[in-house]
C-alpha cells in the first residue's frame, strides 16, 4: 500500500505536514480512518472481558481520535486555503463521517458495554474528572434515547428527521425571501444622507444585476446603511416593513414551520423525561434549568428598564430639537436614523482616529507580554514549521516557571481569496497534562498592511484578536486528562468567559499603554481620545441590552411556556413579548420570528440558548473586577484564573469553577457598570 504509507493524514503528528497534505490524500485517508474507527467501536461493543476505565471509557473516547484529527485538518484547509479539489474531497467524505459519528450513541452494544462498566466497583468509586466523564457519557446516550423502549426510539428518530427537514426548510425560506426583495432607486436625490461607500455599493449591485440606478437589498450591509443614514423616511419604512415580514407569505412561509418545530421539540423533551425543551437543552449547561436562565434575564431587564426609558425619551427630545416641538413620534424605522444623528452630535469621536495606535505586530506582541505576565507563560515565535500559507505564523507557549512546552499555535490574521470570513479559534490536538502539548490556531480577517504602511487595526479588530487568543489559552493551558472534557469543550454559556474577559485589557489605560503606540511616533493614545472612546462605548447601552434580552426572553418563553391553544398565533405571541423591549411601537404584522435563524435554522442551534450571550457578558465583566481590584497585571489573580478556569476545561461543573475563582456566584453589577447602566443602582 505505497499510497497509504505516505498518506500524511493517517498518523497524528504534532508537527502537521501542511507542506505534504494534498486533496488526493483525503478520500483514501478518511476511508481508512473510518474503517479503523468502526473496528474499534465493534471491538469495544463486543468485549466481554472485565471492563475498566482505561479499556472502556478511554477506549470509547479513542474510537474517533484519529478520524477527528484528520477531519479537523481537512475542514481547516477547506476554510483557509481552499481550492476546488479539496472542497470536493471534503464534500465526498463528509456524509459518511457524519453518519458514522451520529451512529455511535445509537449503538446498542456499545451502550451495554458502558452500562456494564458503570455497574463495576471501580466505576462506583470514580471521582472528579473520571466520574464526570462517565456521567456525561451516559447522559449523552440517554439523550439519544438509549433508555427508551422500541416505540419510543422509533418516535425519537422520526422527530429528529422531521426537525432536520423543517429547520433546513426554515433557513432556505429566510434566505430566499431575503433575496426576493430588491429596491431600485432611479432618482439620485432620494439617496440623500447615505455615505459614499453605501451609494457605491448600491450602484455596483445595480450594475451587476443589469438595472439602472441604485439597488438595495435586505442583506445586512445594505439594510443597515439605509436604516442608519437614509433621509427619506418613506423608503426607510418600506424597507423596514419588507425586512420584518420576511418568510411570512407565499412559497417561503415559515409561520407553520415555527409552530411545528416548537411542538416537536416539546414532544422530544417530554419523551426524554424533561419538562420542556429549555430544560433538556440547559440541563448540562451552567444555568442547569430553563427557570434559572429566565430569572437571570428578568433580573437584568428590571435593572435596564429605567435607562431604556430615559434613552428613548432622550432620542425623542433630540428629534424635537431638530424638527421642532411638533416632530412626529419615533417609529421603528426612525430609531437607527435618529440615533446615528444623536451619536454624531454627542460625541466628536471617529473610530478611525485610533487606527494609527494599533499596528498589528505591536498589538500581538503586546498581547503576549500582557498575558505572559498575568498567566505566567512565555509565547515565542518559531520558524521553519510547515504552514498552509506564507502569511501564517507559528508560536510556542511555555510555562514560565517550569519551562515546559504547554502548546503551540498557528496565527493567520489577514484575508485572502481562498479563506472564509470572520475570526475564529480551533483546536488541532488536545494534549495530556505533563505528557503531550496542545496544538491550536487562531484566524482572522483583519485590515491588511499597505505597501508603505503596516497593518493598522480598528479597536474592534484589536478586541477580536484578544478574544480569539482567550479561546486559544483556554485550549492551550488545559490540564484535563479526558480529551472531550478538556479546553474549550465546555457548555455554551461558559465558553465565552475566557475569550470575552481578555477584551477588557483593550479598554484599560495601563494595558493599552503597553501595546497601543502610534506606528510612526511611538506615542501612546492621547488622553482626550481615550476618554472619547470610553464615552462612546456606552452610547444607548440600554437599548443594545434590551434588544439582546428581548431575543433571550422570547426564546425561553417559546420553549418553556408557549401553547398554541392558550396563546394563539405564534407570530402575534412573539410580537406581544417583544413589544415592551422595543424603543418604538411595532407594526401589527411584525414577524421577526419567521426569520429568527438562531432559533429555527437547525434542530437545536441557539434554541433555548440565546440567553448565553448575556450570561457570558455577566461572567466576564464580573470576573474582571478581580483584576480591576488587584491590578490588571496581577500575577496572583491571573494564576488563580489560570488554575481555576483556564486549566479546568469541563472537568467540573462550570458553576463550581466560577465559584472557586470568585468565591461566590456571578453578580450582574459589573456588567451594568460597564454598560453605563449602574448610576442609579444601589450597591448591595
Ligand atoms: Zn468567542
Amino acid at each position: 500500500m505505497p499510497l497509504q504509507e505516505s498518506n500524511p493524514l493517517l498518523d497524528i503528528q504534532f508537527r502537521i505536514p501542511f507542506d505534504r497534505i494534498r486533496a488526493e490524500h483525503v478520500e483514501p485517508a478518511i476511508e481508512e480512518l473510518l474503517r479503523d474507527a468502526r473496528a474499534k467501536l465493534e471491538a469495544l461493543a463486543a468485549d466481554t472481558g472485565p471492563p475498566t476505565f482505561e479499556n472502556t471509557m478511554l477506549a470509547y473516547e479513542a474510537i474517533t481520535e484519529r478520524l477527528e484529527y484528520a477531519m479537523g485538518i481537512v475542514r481547516h484547509l477547506e476554510s483557509v486555503a481552499t481550492y476546488p479539489e479539496i472542497r470536493a474531497a471534503l464534500n465526498a467524505v463528509q456524509p459518511s463521517v457524519s453518519a458514522f459519528q451520529s451512529s455511535i450513541l445509537l449503538h446498542e452494544g456499545l451502550w451495554k458495554t458502558v452500562q456494564r462498566y458503570a455497574r463495576m466497583e471501580e466505576a462506583q468509586n470514580l471521582t472528579g474528572t473520571r466520574l464526570r466523564f462517565l456521567k456525561k457519557t451516559m447522559d449523552d446516550f440517554r439523550r439519544q434515547g438509549a433508555e427508551l423502549d422500541a416505540a419510543g426510539k422509533a418516535r425519537l428518530a422520526q422527530i429528529d428527521v422531521e426537525l432536520s427537514t423543517l429547520t433546513m426548510r426554515f433557513s432556505e425560506h429566510v434566505l430566499d425571501s431575503t433575496h426576493a426583495f430588491e429596491l431600485v432607486i432611479a432618482d439620485e436625490s432620494k439617496l440623500r444622507g447615505l455615505p459614499p461607500s453605501a451609494i457605491a455599493a448600491a450602484r455596483q449591485s445595480a450594475v451587476t444585476k443589469g438595472v439602472p440606478g441604485w439597488r438595495f437589498t435586505l442583506q445586512a450591509p445594505s439594510y443597515v446603511a439605509l436604516m442608519t443614514h437614509l433621509d427619506d423616511a418613506g423608503i426607510r419604512r418600506e424597507v423596514y416593513h419588507a425586512y420584518s415580514v420576511r418568510a411570512t407569505s407565499g412559497e417561503f412561509d415559515n409561520r407553520e414551520i415555527v409552530t411545528r418545530v416548537l411542538e416537536l421539540r416539546r414532544e422530544k423533551a417530554r419523551l426524554l423525561g424533561f419538562a420542556d425543551f429549555a430544560d433538556l437543552v440547559i440541563d448540562d449547561r451552567m444555568a442547569h434549568k430553563g427557570e434559572r436562565a429566565q430569572e437571570f434575564l428578568d433580573n437584568l431587564r428590571v435593572k435596564t428598564e429605567p435607562y431604556f426609558a430615559a434613552e428613548n425619551r432622550a432620542l425623542q427630545e433630540f428629534r424635537r430639537s431638530l424638527e421642532g416641538p411638533d416632530a412626529a413620534v419615533i417609529e421603528p424605522w426612525d430609531v437607527g436614523y435618529y440615533a446615528e444623528k444623536q451619536r454624531a452630535a454627542l460625541y466628536d469621536f471617529d473610530e478611525e482616529a485610533l487606527r494609527p495606535y494599533f499596528p498589528l505586530q505591536r498589538v500581538v506582541e503586546g498581547m503576549f507580554t500582557i498575558f505572559g505576565r498575568v498567566f505566567g507563560i512565555v509565547v515565542e515565535a518559531q520558524s521553519g514549521v510547515p504552514v498552509w500559507d506564507q502569511q501564517v505564523k507559528y508560536y510556542a507557549i511555555r510555562d514560565e516557571a517550569e519551562g515546559t512546552l504547554l502548546g503551540a499555535f498557528y496565527a493567520d490574521f489577514y484575508p485572502r481569496e481562498n479563506k472564509r470570513g470572520g475570526a475564529w479559534m480551533d483546536a488541532f490536538l488536545t494534549g495530556l497534562p505533563g505528557i503531550k502539548p496542545h496544538l491550536g490556531l487562531i484566524c482572522g480577517n483583519l485590515t491588511p498592511p499597505l505597501a508603505d504602511r503596516p497593518a493598522l487595526l480598528t479597536h474592534r479588530e484589536v478586541e477580536t484578536i484578544f478574544h480569539e487568543f482567550g479561546h486559544l489559552l483556554h485550549h492551550s493551558l488545559s490540564r484535563v486528562e479526558v480529551r472531550s472534557l478538556a479546553g474549550t469543550n465546555v457548555p455554551w454559556d461558559f465558553v465565552e468567559l475566557p475569550s470575552q474577559i481578555m477584551e477588557n485589557w483593550c479598554w484599560e489605560r495601563e494595558s493599552l499603554d503597553l501595546f497601543a503606540r502610534h506606528y510612526e511616533t511611538g506615542e501612546r493614545i492621547p488622553e482626550d481620545l481615550f476618554v472619547k472612546m470610553n464615552r462612546a462605548r456606552t452610547f444607548r447601552g440600554a437599548n443594545a441590552q434590551m434588544r439582546q434580552l428581548s431575543f433571550g426572553v422570547l426564546d425561553l418563553m417559546l420553549h418553556r411556556k408557549y401553547s398554541p391553544l392558550q396563546d394563539g398565533d405564534v407570530m402575534e405571541y412573539a410580537r406581544r413579548i417583544l413589544q415592551p423591549f422595543s424603543p418604538a411601537r411595532l407594526p401589527p404584522d411584525y414577524a421577526m420570528l419567521a426569520a429568527f435563524t438562531h432559533l429555527f435554522a437547525s434542530p437545536v442551534g441557539y434554541g433555548a440558548g440565546y440567553y448565553s450571550y448575556k450570561w457570558a457578558e455577566v461572567l466576564d465583566a464580573d470576573a474582571f473586577t478581580r483584576f480591576r481590584q488587584s491590578g490588571v497585571f496581577s500575577r496572583e489573580v491571573g494564576m488563580q484564573f489560570r488554575e481555576n478556569i483556564l486549566a479546568k476545561g469541563n472537568s467540573q461543573d462550570p458553576a463550581e469553577l466560577y465559584r472557586s475563582f470568585m468565591g461566590r456566584d456571578p453578580d450582574l453589577k459589573a456588567l451594568l457598570v460597564r454598560s453605563g447602566l449602574a448610576e442609579f443602582q444601589s450597591v448591595p
